[in-house]
């Protein structure tokens, strides 16, 4: 049988600052509908990866395929890849969501606001339409009556929420989170999580750089674990989980249980 287009795939990505080679050569394919976790100790490059996905970041080498479209890049005079074409890039950018650890949310502006200034700006969509659709995220992510009020007068976790239904009403092929509840206090940890194991039911194909292993356990099809800028070892939650091959993914998972 043909395989399916994976909604994502990265192909031999890699990074370096200065002398540092953070990325040695990344390959992932995602999926429609998988929830890949990635794992690995601080450093480990998991967010140089996830923000190379789309060009937040610059790599050195490597491909960027969204639904099978490859990201057109070009060397620049430092050696890195930039986009070669710009409309390219910033209708890939709409379909790659990221959700930040630290929201990034406009704080001059309301949370309905911030969900329909890119929507209106780049997909096109009239206010009343754009407002619309905002309002039912607002509604999906729990947080409906806190439409009119500006990002510092939301909890942490009502801020995560709301840049969630920012990045949903983009209406994103896949969606990346990079630690969301990392900058959270313990209590709202769980309903950033629901939110994103609603996600997962729903069947959205998504990367998730997380230290709530329980979590990753549960709701990931997949898990990778990084090391030293290569993948060190991938498979199914229970297999990596319980039964990890190598010596660095064994101790890296029976220190963080
Ligand atoms: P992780 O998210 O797994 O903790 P990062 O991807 O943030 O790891 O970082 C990987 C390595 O790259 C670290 O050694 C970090 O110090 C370095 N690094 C990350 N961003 C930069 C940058 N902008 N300039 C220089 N070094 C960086
Ligand atoms: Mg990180």
């Amino acid at each position: 049988m043909a395989q399916a287009t994976p909604a994502l795939e990265i192909r031999n990505l890699h990074k370096r600052y200065g002398d540092l080679e953070v990325l040695k050569g990344i390959s992932l394919t995602a999926n429609d509908g998988d929830v890949i976790s990635i794992l690995g100790s601080s450093g480990s490059g998991k967010s140089t990866f996830l923000r190379c996905i789309n060009l937040l970041e610059n790599p050195h080498e490597g491909q960027i395929l969204v639904a099978g479209e490859e990201l057109k890049l070009k060397q620049s005079r430092t050696g890195e890849l930039v986009a070669a074409d710009n409309k390219q890039i910033n209708r890939m950018r709409s379909e790659i969501g990221f959700v930040f650890q630290n929201f990034n949310l406009w704080p001059h502006m309301t949370v309905l606001d911030n969900i329909i200034e890119a929507p209106r700006r780049v997909l096109g969509q009239s206010k009343a339409e754009a407002t619309e659709i905002a309002e039912a995220l607002l509604a999906k992510v729990g947080i409906a009556d806190k439409r009119h009020v500006y990002p510092t007068q939301l909890s942490g976790g009502q801020q995560q929420r709301a840049a969630i239904a920012r990045t949903l009403a983009m209406q994103p092929k896949v969606i990346l989170f990079d630690e969301p509840t990392s900058a959270l206090d313990p209590e709202m940890v769980q309903e950033v999580l629901n939110v994103i194991r609603a996600l997962a039911e729903e069947g959205r194909t998504m990367l998730l750089v997380t230290h709530e292993m329980n979590f990753a356990r549960n709701v990931s099809s997949e898990v990778v674990f990084l090391h030293q800028g290569l993948v060190e070892e991938q498979g199914p939650p229970a297999q990596v989980f319980d039964n990890p091959q190598s010596a660095r993914c064994k101790q890296f998972m029976s220190s963080n249980r």
